[in-house]
């Protein structure tokens, strides 16, 4: 694969233009939400310019091709992450609502006293809370399977863990604090051979590496559109296409029906029925136009450049022994690094960093469970896109450097 042209790509996107008080921005908070290329941009522009109107119902022109473009995006977006078609793609507003759908669609009816979910302590917090308030609803349990220190997962805690009992594994594909990149296809066998469910929480792994959730075998998965180059309000909720004609529908309203009457209503076909009221169109739209984006550059390609990032970034925060960067080495992680230094809080932190125009975040980055093994309050988090340069990871430094003077 050649190297990524890293300054074509820049040339997508019309906000790293601008400056920050007079400084280049340096946006270093892809974990958070990634940036738009213009592409995207113009399909949502497109769009409202020309053939808005609601999908499914229509009869005329407008909302034939409105619904055409919306019902291929599901079909765009299946094949993205190796999924066998739009049945099984249901359109959410992000992960933590596709997190959301599963647990109440399937949790609420299917666990019950005695049922235990298997979670990771690197949950964020759209699973964990998520999974906590319908195990109380159910009397089922939730057990977490544990970090060893360098901030992989326990497999054999996980072996033990997972028994007879378990109904659901729930697990982060690549942690958001830590970088993690969990063997969810090894987690996906051992759930199956105790009868249970594997969900996989894609958020940070879809926008930056290939996704194939057949080679997975994971029985849902979920991501989000803004993570990876796609508008807000966007993302899917993927499940295997048998668990989804026998599940229930989590909303309830127009569209997803498909006969009502005064005492009854019976539902619409798959993905339909999960997908209650007028959607995001717009929005699904552009997030097939990102799947594109991301396709021709080369997801293989993105996650190599990420990679060469992630590694320099390491080294050098770590040449200092008042940095303490969390989760695996360098060298095998995701593009992202969270860190503290002695003396300081991350707010602190990477409010001097914004000093620099350099834009990380901080906080506990919805793993508060996590940080509390981690023994922190919170950590600041660089986290790196296509879009990144080596440049910009010196920059990155260099404000650390400032910063490590400052609270010395
Ligand atoms: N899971 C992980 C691992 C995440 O990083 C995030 C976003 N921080 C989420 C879930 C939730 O994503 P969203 O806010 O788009 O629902």
């Amino acid at each position: 694969v050649d190297p990524l042209d890293v300054e074509r790509v820049r040339a997508d996107f019309p906000i790293l233009e601008r400056d920050i008080d007079g400084q280049p921005l340096v946006y270093l908070d892809n974990a958070a939400t990634s940036q738009t290329p213009e592409r995207v941009i113009d399909a949502i522009s497109e769009y409202y310019r020309s053939y808005n109107a609601n999908v499914h119902r229509g009869i005329h022109q407008l909302s034939q091709e409105s619904s055409i473009a919306y019902e291929d995006a599901h079909d765009r977006i299946a094949e993205f992450i190796g999924a066998d078609g739009r049945e099984e793609i249901a359109f959410t507003l992000n992960t933590t609502q596709a997190m959301n759908t599963v647990a109440y669609a399937w949790g609420l009816n299917e666990l019950g006293p005695g049922d235990e979910v298997v979670l990771t302590e690197m949950e964020h917090h759209a699973s964990l809370v998520t999974w906590q308030q319908i195990a109380k609803r159910t009397g089922a349990d939730c057990k977490y399977i544990p970090i060893t220190d360098d901030g992989y997962l326990d497999m054999e805690a996980a072996a033990e863990l997972i028994t007879d009992d378990t109904q659901m594994v729930s697990v982060v594909h690549v942690s958001n604090t830590l970088g993690t990149i969990n063997p969810v296809a090894e987690l996906a066998d051992i759930a199956h051979d105790h009868d249970a469910y594997i969900y996989v929480d894609g958020a940070q792994s879809v926008p930056h590496k290939p996704i194939d959730v057949k080679a997975m075998d994971c029985d849902f998965f979920a991501f989000s559109g803004h993570k990876m180059c796609g508008p807000t309000g966007t993302g899917a909720m993927y499940g295997k296409r048998h668990i989804l004609e026998e599940m229930q529908p989590y909303l309830y309203g127009g569209e997803m029906i498909l006969k009502v009457d005064f005492d009854e209503a019976s539902w619409n076909e798959l993905p339909w029925k999960f997908e209650a009221g007028t959607q995001n169109i717009a929005g699904g739209i552009a997030l097939a136009e990102a799947c594109d984006y991301l396709d021709d550059i080369g997801l293989e390609r993105i996650q190599r450049h990420e990679q060469q990032l992630t590694e320099y970034a390491y080294d050098r925060l770590t040449e200092h022994e008042d940095v303490e960067v969390y989760g695996p080495p360098g060298d095998d992680r995701a593009g992202l690094v969270a860190f503290n230094i002695a003396g300081a809080h991350a707010h602190d932190l990477s409010s001097i960093l914004n000093d620099f125009a350099v834009a990380v975040r901080a906080g506990d980055h919805c793993t508060q469970p996590l940080h509390d093994v981690l023994g922190a309050s919170a950590s600041a988090r660089a986290s790196f896109y296509l879009y990144n340069t080596r440049e910009e990871v010196d920059m990155l430094v260099e404000a650390v450097d400032e910063a490590r003077q400052l609270f010395a």
